[in-house]
């Protein structure tokens, strides 16, 4: 069984427009903005609007909508930042990593030689 979703967490309330954003991109299904504590240049994360926890309890539609924005603005931060990489990444419930309990999959152009900050 999954936990229920919480209105309240941060991610929600980014969405609803209740707390600030650095936002680089929207459409029906995902909005994207720019991590608050970025564990490298130009890190970024993808959510889906549809309120959804995790991995576990996203709709397969939504979470295909998160992923087609995450290689979109992937390639397009690739390009930008002049990237040789990218790392993509996503946690799910606290033994999993998760802090913010609102979906969101990680998008952190990557450096030949430079490793991501703690
Ligand atoms: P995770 O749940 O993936 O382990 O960690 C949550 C991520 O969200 C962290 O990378 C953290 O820096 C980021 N984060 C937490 N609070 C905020 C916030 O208020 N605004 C933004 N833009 N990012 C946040």
């Amino acid at each position: 069984s999954t936990t229920a979703y919480d209105n309240d967490n941060i991610f929600a309330k980014i969405l609803r427009g209740e707390l600030p954003s650095h936002k680089l991109y929207e459409d029906d299904e995902t909005f994207a903005f720019m991590d608050i504590m970025p564990r490298g240049d130009g890190h970024f994360l993808v959510i889906p609007k549809k309120p959804s926890r995790n991995i576990l309890d996203v709709a397969p539609d939504s979470l295909a909508a998160v992923m087609r924005t995450v290689q979109k603005l992937g390639r397009a931060a690739k390009e930008a930042f002049d990237a040789d990489g990218l790392t993509v990444q996503q946690f799910n419930e606290a033994a999993g990593g998760q802090v913010v309990f609102h979906l969101h999959v990680h998008v952190i152009p990557r450096f030949e030689g430079i490793a991501l900050r703690p």
